[in-house]
């Protein structure tokens, strides 16, 4: 797959090549998919310009047009859906099956926001004043500046365009260093739709800074919107603060899973097997402390174990592989060091516990499947976000305190919880201090509900009516008769 052209990137509906590029590569492999084009401030500061003089014209399109085009750009995206997923299993590393489902998921949301660009409401206030009349409508906010992540390199782009294009603004976006190729392909179905010149513009490069840079202090972006780490994303938001930039922070996590003594502790492990391992435990909803009541502790183990311990690592590419490569090899000293703390701890390794270097996998970034009991406070993966295969498990027995215990984060983002009685489900529902509350549910995200944390996890919301207000400002008019 590999060539000597260098893939472009889109600036005021150009697509062009710089003479810098930077390697991508197959993280299960290490061998080179593409060149790509480095792009620097200046073509950020050249896609802004872009952007900004796009949003006249697009912003004063009817709201029916941009829902046609964004109705477009969904069947086209369901239409490339096995390509798209080739090439985020070779780009990403997820197994074709998985890659399969998130390019289903990110056309969600561009047949949701079409739907949602119709329903942009206003409302009409009545006043204390006989002569008056108040109306409110929504405009869009103008420029968006958006950054995705690598770990779900199609739907975090149509997660945040989809709306931004539905309210009117216009768009540069920078994806991740890893994942561009995905992010190119992307921007060409979103042209073929009929998206115009200059508003949506896509800036690749292997050096985020001097691009976060222009995103965050030119003064034509009105807002920024930011899907990564909670470091980055803070400081980020801290740059963009002098400007009083509207922004949107979807951050880290470290959510708790929690198997109440009523729950039935075969269906909650196998439900901890899926959404801890989901895309190899890197995802922000993955649960990185796995509370269980201790009557009910063996058999959860047991079945946690055995699911876990049959897992295959390898490439995505390969039938029955369930866990694909971590990104790159900074992730996996990660992994293996908050391993290694744990164990140095006490914490015992049922499986798993090291990388994985078989002659098939040596050149990937594998790490096996891992289950540890006994997990701490004192140890770094009570606390750290691990982003990796590994589930820690930490015993409990009082109903009380295991609230407490899944609050002591600074983290909010997802939580869990197995029960079977309506009221402890009630009860952990409100007490839980996260955005987003899987009861006996391991998948509680849609196009269609709001997705977004509390506290160190982040601030606004994606998806949902509320993923479209955050590129909308509210405009009241009061009028004297
Ligand atoms: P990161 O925050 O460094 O990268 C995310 C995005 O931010 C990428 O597009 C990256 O290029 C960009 N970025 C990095 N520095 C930037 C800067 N100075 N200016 C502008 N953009 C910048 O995350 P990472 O290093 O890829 O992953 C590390 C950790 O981040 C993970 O362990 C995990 O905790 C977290 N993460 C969370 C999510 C999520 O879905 N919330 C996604 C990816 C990573």
């Amino acid at each position: 797959m590999a060539s000597s052209s260098v893939e472009p990137m889109l600036i005021n509906g150009q697509w062009l090549t710089t003479e810098r590029s930077f390697s991508v590569t197959n993280p299960a492999n290490g061998q080179e998919l593409a060149l790509v084009s480095d792009g620097g401030a200046q073509h950020a500061t050249d896609a802004v310009a872009a952007a900004h003089s796009a949003f006249a014209g697009w912003s004063a399109t009817t709201n029916h047009h941009r829902a046609a085009i964004l109705y477009r750009a969904w069947e086209l995206m369901c239409e490339h859906k096995a390509s798209l997923a080739q090439l985020m299993t070779a780009e990403q590393g997820k197994p074709l099956k998985a890659a399969t489902n998130e390019v289903q998921y990110a056309a969600d949301f561009l047949l949701w926001f079409a739907e949602e660009a119709k329903r942009i409401y206003g409302e009409t206030i009545p006043s204390a004043r006989a002569d008056q009349r108040f109306i409110v409508q929504h405009h869009p906010v103008g420029v968006v500046a958006a950054v995705t992540p690598w770990n779900y390199p199609v739907s975090m782009i149509t997660r945040k365009l989809a709306p931004a294009l539905a309210a009117g603004c216009t768009v540069v976006l920078k994806p991740a260093e890893a994942t561009p190729l995905c992010a190119i392909e992307v921007f060409k179905l979103l042209q073929e739709a009929g998206v115009p010149d200059g508003v949506i513009n896509l800036v690749t490069t292997s050096d985020p800074a001097p691009v976060g840079e222009v995103f965050c202090t030119d003064e034509r972006v009105k807002k920024l919107t930011f899907t990564g780490s909670t470091q980055v994303g803070k400081m980020l938001a801290a740059n963009a603060a002098p400007q009083l930039k509207r922004v949107s922070m979807e951050l880290g996590g470290h959510a708790p899973f929690i198997v109440y003594k009523d729950a039935d502790p075969v269906h909650a492990a196998k439900g901890a097997s899926l959404v801890k391992f989901l895309n190899t435990g890197q995802a922000c909803i993955c649960p990185n402390r796995l509370f269980v009541h201790k009557d009910i502790a063996e058999p959860f183990l047991q079945t946690l174990v055995s699911r876990v311990g049959a897992m295959r690592a390898g490439d995505g590419m390969e039938q029955g592989v369930a866990i694909g490569p971590l990104v790159n090899d900074k992730a996996l000293e990660k992994v293996d060091k908050q391993v290694t703390d744990a164990t140095a701890k006490g914490a015992e390794v049922l499986c798993g516990g090291k990388r994985l270097s078989e002659p098939d996998l040596a050149d990937g970034h594998f790490y096996a499947p891992t289950v540890l009991s006994g997990v701490r406070e004192d140890m770094l993966i009570y606390r750290e976000e691990t982003f990796g295969p590994v589930a820690p498990v930490i015993v409990f027995d009082d109903d009380d305190d295991v609230i407490t215990m899944a609050n002591d984060t600074h983290y909010g983002l997802a939580a869990y919880v197995y029960t079977r009685d309506i009221a402890t489900a009630m009860r952990s529902f409100e007490q839980l201090q996260f955005g987003i509350i899987g009861i006996n549910d391991i998948n509680p995200t849609s196009a269609a509900a709001p997705f977004g944390g509390m506290n160190n996890s982040g601030l606004g919301r994606e998806g949902a009516r509320e993923g479209l207000m955050e590129y909308l400002e509210t405009k009241l008019g009061g009028f004297s008769i």
